[in-house]
């Protein structure tokens, strides 16, 4: 399915093209976006963070805020399940996660319900157990 674009996507766009017509400039524009990242990284990383933080926390909700085996509702043991499988994959990739998460925030209801649960970390243990996915040690 083809989503519309945003503004902000759009306004991105405009901006790639125009760089791409002026590799000169990219390259300044990429110098004073490093140094800028550099003068500001403390705040940059703090942002990131809050905003993954946001990302999770919207998404936790969304899929109702509670494991979907026992029904425990702390936040803190809470973890979003990929129903079909390879949720262990896309977990340890930091990028993916949070494509997850934009998926969660983005997509609807009835596709997320078919797509991801929550489940707490023993449930998710036991499911991977059950799976054979478990470390053997
Ligand atoms: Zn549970």
């Amino acid at each position: 399915m083809l989503m519309e674009l945003t503004a902000r996507q759009k306004r991105y766009r405009r901006y790639r093209e125009h760089l791409l017509a002026d590799p000169e400039m990219h390259e300044n524009n990429l110098k004073i976006r490093h140094a800028l990242y550099k003068k500001h990284k403390e705040e940059y990383r703090r942002k990131q963070r809050e905003y993954s933080q946001r990302l999770r926390d919207e998404a936790i909700v969304k899929l109702g805020g509670k494991c979907a085996k026992c029904g425990i509702t702390d936040i803190r043991v809470l973890q979003i399940d990929h129903i079909n499988g390879g949720g262990e994959r896309e977990r340890t990739k930091g990028r993916r996660y949070q494509g997850i998460l934009l998926d969660i925030r983005d997509k609807s209801e009835e596709y997320i319900k078919q797509h991801y649960q929550l489940l707490c970390a023993n449930c998710n243990w036991i499911k991977r157990y059950e799976r054979g996915e478990h470390n053997q040690f």
